[in-house]
């Protein structure tokens, strides 16, 4: 298996820059004509890779995704592959290095939007389908969806079409490594809320020097209010969302502050591990007050202060839930007897993977002879919300994330790249995963 990967990498990686050079984009403003040339290109390297079916799947609202088919032997398991094929916009062209769409390989990397995110999953499945030379020894079905950076109404095609989605293993191939060559398992994966909090005081701004001192100030209070959701180390405190003790690899402090950007003299806020800090502890950050400009500000009482809160949930949590808990903190905490609205805004579940089955059991396998070393297990900062709507329509299904994105891949940053020995190491524990699972051996 080793040595077929290795002989068919010159095509995975000609399939890749091929995807590359196509700019799909799902977001509104960017043309459908790219993102059906790019459905349209990974429809042709499908079936050149040997799937016997493969169709765009039109999506209602949505951009079109591609479902491609090989059956396995009789009794098989059957196993889902995702990706997507849509990219994050280019961004500012001028900090790139060299053109975004356009495929350039420096020191061992390919560059290009989408060269990680996610056209190097889209690549691994075709890649492990020509492994087998046609014949895999699971029923294989692949889908790509083409809207998962814009976040479109696939996202729940899972609930709505469940038969489509049904499998025992799914994989997720939309993520990576914390470390080049170190395989990980993507396990927890934190949930998302937001609300925005709104303080009212006074019927109108009034002089600061006639009025100053007993009139409330909106955005004092405002400021104090949100001031209680962190103590004094920057511990995200809210009654009512607890979070956990990462039991899985740490994250390396010097790496983390390297990619984060993170000031020489600035410690880390929060407590514990880093990467309990990122993966599996709440987390709240304030990222819009609406309040009057400093240029131009006059001495005057703020009558109305407003604030947009944004909370990340510790995987296993109920993302309500722990948004309610929030807007109850607000309500309660809110300083000098002042008047607080709270309006509730969006949510996404984070979701915590249960990877005590037999298919994690053929994939632990698959990692150890794919790189050489144990899988170690890792969260994500972000949500995938897919992951939660494939996990409430296939509950029976195995889901496993990983895949050959790395940190120093920079997705959705200028200079996106892949590490290509690391998409040949993925491409080569993907096929084994689907070996072991196939054979029964584990
Ligand atoms: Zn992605």
């Amino acid at each position: 298996m080793r040595q077929r990967v290795a002989a068919d990498f010159a095509q995975a990686r000609a399939d890749l820059e091929e995807l590359v050079r196509i700019p799909g984009c799902a977001f509104p403003g960017f043309p459908d004509e790219q993102i059906d040339r790019a459905c349209q290109k990974v429809i042709d390297i499908y079936r050149a890779a040997g799937f016997p079916q493969v169709q765009r799947l039109d999506i209602d609202g949505g951009k079109p995704a591609v479902l491609a088919e090989a059956p396995g032997p009789p009794g098989s398991p059957t196993v889902l592959l995702y990706a997507h094929y849509d990219v994050q916009p280019a961004g500012d062209v001028s900090l790139w290095d060299s053109p975004p769409f356009e495929p350039s390989e420096r020191d061992g990397r390919l560059y290009g939007r989408g060269a990680a995110d996610d056209k190097s999953g889209v690549v691994i499945h075709a890649a492990v389908m020509r492994a087998f030379e046609g014949r895999p020894p699971c029923t294989l079905r692949v889908i790509v969806e083409g809207e998962e950076e814009w976040g479109g109404p696939f996202t729940d095609h899972p609930r709505s079409h469940p038969d489509l989605f049904a499998a025992d293993a799914i994989v997720v191939a939309d993520v990576g490594n914390a470390r080049l060559g170190q395989p990980a398992f993507t396990t927890a994966l934190r949930g998302m809320g937001a609300v925005t909090v709104e303080c009212r005081t006074l019927a109108g701004a009034v002089h600061s020097g006639m009025f100053g001192g007993p009139a409330p100030d909106a955005l004092m209070a405002l400021i104090t209010l949100l001031a209680t959701m962190r103590d004094a180390d920057g511990e995200t405190v809210i009654e009512g969302i607890d979070g956990f003790d990462w039991d899985g690899a740490d994250v390396d402090e010097a790496d983390f502050r390297d990619i984060a950007g993170v000031d020489p003299d600035q410690p880390l806020i929060g407590t514990g591990s880093v990467a309990s800090r990122l993966f599996s502890k709440p987390v709240v950050n304030v990222v819009g007050i609406d309040a009057p400009p400093t240029q131009g500000a006059v001495n005057a009482v703020i009558p109305e202060a407003k604030a947009r809160v944004s909370l990340r949930v510790p995987p296993g949590l109920d993302a309500v839930a722990a948004r309610d808990a929030l807007i109850r903190h607000l309500e309660s905490h809110a300083p000098w007897g002042v008047h607080v609205s709270v309006t509730p805004d969006v949510v996404g579940q984070g979701v915590r993977v249960d990877t005590s089955g037999p298919a994690y059991a053929a994939a632990r396998e698959a990692m150890l002879q794919a790189y050489g070393t144990p899988v170690q297990e890792i969260g994500a900062g972000g949500s995938i919300p897919l992951v939660d709507s494939l996990l409430a329509a296939v509950p029976g299904a195995e889901i496993l994330l990983f895949g050959a994105q790395d940190p120093l891949a920079r997705i959705h940053a200028p200079n996106e790249s892949v590490d290509l020995a690391e998409l040949q190491r993925a491409i080569l524990a993907e096929a084994l995963f689907i070996r072991n699972l196939g054979s029964g051996v584990l």
